[in-house]
């Protein structure tokens, strides 16, 4: 087991899943080095919950990350299956994360799968897609 696989299984533990027990982790790492960790957070109102990929990525840009700064993204899932990114999620990942840029999703069992952001998000809505002001 790598260290970011260590990592990630230590963070479970802070995951907040009491409803789906369904605990998830994530890192991102970014060009200069920092990280940052997130756990899925979930609320009695289900909708008011996030996954631990948008925590970690959102912590990352309220440090004043931005898009070219994050480079790759680590998510693990306790169910002992490899899971990979909601399409939440993916919408988040494309909107801070460059098409070439790792997604790397673990079992905690040893298992993983590896993605390009591209393979996640073929067809992304983007800022492009917004209609301009007349
Ligand atoms: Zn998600």
């Amino acid at each position: 087991m790598d260290i970011i696989e260590k990592r990630l299984k230590e963070e479970l533990k802070n995951s907040y899943s009491p409803y789906s027990h369904y605990p998830v982790s994530a890192l991102v790492i970014c060009s200069d080095g920092s990280e940052y960790a997130g756990v899925n957070i979930e609320n009695a109102s289900y909708g008011a919950t996030v996954c631990a990929e948008r925590v970690a990525i959102f912590k990352a840009v309220s440090d004043g990350k931005r898009k070219g700064d994050l480079k790759e993204l680590h998510v693990m899932v306790g169910s002992g299956r490899v899971g990979t990114p909601c399409f939440l999620c993916r919408q988040t990942i494309g909107e801070f994360f460059d098409e070439d840029a790792d997604v790397v999703c673990y079992s905690t069992e040893g298992d993983k799968k590896e993605f390009k952001v591209r393979d996640l998000c073929p067809f992304p809505f983007g800022s492009e897609d917004l209609m301009q002001p007349v």
